[in-house]
């Protein structure tokens, strides 16, 4: 790099790892003067200079300071190292304050980001992936931003230099596929149950939350709130929401709350309709199935409480049971086929943010027959490009 280059382009230094204690900290130094800086900061056993060191090994020493502290470097780049050290917060902080010292400025994660991938749909995958809850999305997040979006811009910038239109509408089609998919990749999916009083919610929001969330009582109507908590199920981010126990009659409090419970019904991606099968299902029962259908088709029937003997006539559902923990396996299988009934390729683009749908969109008129409109499908994608 030259002279000039290095002027445009200051060497600075990035904590990877979040501003809290843990195990191992990760600081990532990039830059022309990257090398140099890592060699005043950290000292190899061996006494190997960085610039010696080969990519993408690892190499124990320690650092100057806080002196003789443990430490790891990777040279991950030409201009890049990682330092792993201890995770204490005062260890990063005198590490980043020697390197301050070097002249190299600690910058911040949208830095980071903004140097990965300066503009695009590749910026957005990262951006959504600081906030990813999940090892899968996060995954997915940053293949989109490494692979699958690099790789879509080539395909469809081949196409268009091929005036190839049902290639590009296709192209454009298989991305828009993938629409409800991608607005949950960071977004939880919402998931709210519903049942008659004490068929068994709470009991079974607490299982799949896996501590104890939400009150369980013998006595009906407990639950009047809103009680929401969020999960990971398969590695897809979802939000429990616990509703009040619908019956027709009762006091205006628990009337209040089957009021909110309609609407969390309603707003809902997929709601569990929890049965208790130890009870004959009765014409109360079917009232209340006809107020959640007539909220919401989107429904899971769970017929809870399959250790105590079947009462009969239930609808069929998944068997579950909420207090012993048997079926919850199946039931999550359930929910993640209604959810989730494919998974994308790590090659497979996504459409990340509404912009880039309608813009997708705009690309699938701009090239369909009978007249493509190559100039309009030249402007739409090169707006999808540069984000
Ligand atoms: P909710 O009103 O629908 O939220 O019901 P709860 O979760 O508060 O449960 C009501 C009662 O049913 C409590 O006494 C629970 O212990 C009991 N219960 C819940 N699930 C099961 C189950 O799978 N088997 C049995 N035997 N009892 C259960």
């Amino acid at each position: 790099m030259s002279a000039a280059e290095d002027r445009h382009e200051p060497t600075c230094c990035w904590v990877l790892t979040p501003p809290a204690p843990g195990a191992v900290a990760v600081v990532c130094i990039e830059g022309p003067q990257a090398l140099a800086a890592a060699d005043r900061v950290f000292q190899h056993v061996g006494r190997r200079r960085v610039v010696q060191m080969a990519m993408d090994r690892v190499y124990f020493g320690h650092l100057r300071k806080p002196q003789g502290e443990e430490a790891v470097l990777c040279r991950t780049g030409p201009q890049a190292v990682e330092i792993h050290c201890h995770g204490g917060p005062q260890v990063v902080q005198a590490l980043v304050a020697a390197l301050k010292q070097q002249g190299i400025a600690p910058a911040s994660p949208e830095q980071w980001l903004r140097k990965q991938a300066p503009c695009g749909p590749a910026r957005e995958a990262l951006q959504w992936m600081l906030q990813a809850t999940t090892e899968p999305m996060a995954r997915l997040l940053w293949h989109q931003a490494q692979l699958a979006w690099p790789r879509w811009l080539t395909q469809a910038r081949q196409a268009l230099a091929q005036s190839d239109w049902p290639r590009l509408n296709d192209l454009a089609q298989e991305v828009l596929a993938w629409e409800q998919f991608a607005r949950h990749l960071v977004e939880p999916w919402q998931v709210v149950l519903a049942g008659r009083p004490n068929a068994g919610k709470s009991t079974l929001l607490n299982a799949l939350a896996g501590f104890q969330r939400a009150v369980v009582h013998a006595r009906p109507g407990t639950t009047r709130d809103v009680v929401q908590q969020s999960v990971a199920l398969g590695g897809v981010p979802m939000r429990l929401s616990d509703t009040a126990g619908w019956r027709s009659s009762g006091d205006s409090l628990e009337q209040e709350g089957i009021r909110l419970a309609r609407r969390q019904w309603q707003q809902a991606d997929l709601v569990l309709v929890v049965l208790d099968r130890s009870r004959r299902w009765g014409a109360e029962d079917e009232r209340f199935l006809q107020a959640v259908q007539a909220q919401n088709q989107r429904l899971l029937l769970v017929r809870n409480k399959c250790d105590l003997p079947a009462a009969g006539g239930h609808p069929p559902g998944v068997e579950i049971s909420a207090l012993a923990r048997q079926g919850l396996d199946e039931l999550q299988r359930a929910i993640l086929h209604h959810l989730v009934p494919r998974w994308p390729e790590l090659h497979q683009a996504l459409p990340l943010t509404p912009q880039h749908a309608q813009l997708l969109q705009q690309l699938v008129q701009a090239t369909a027959p009978p007249r493509p409109d190559a100039r309009a499908a030249a402007t739409v994608l090169e707006r999808l490009a540069s984000g």
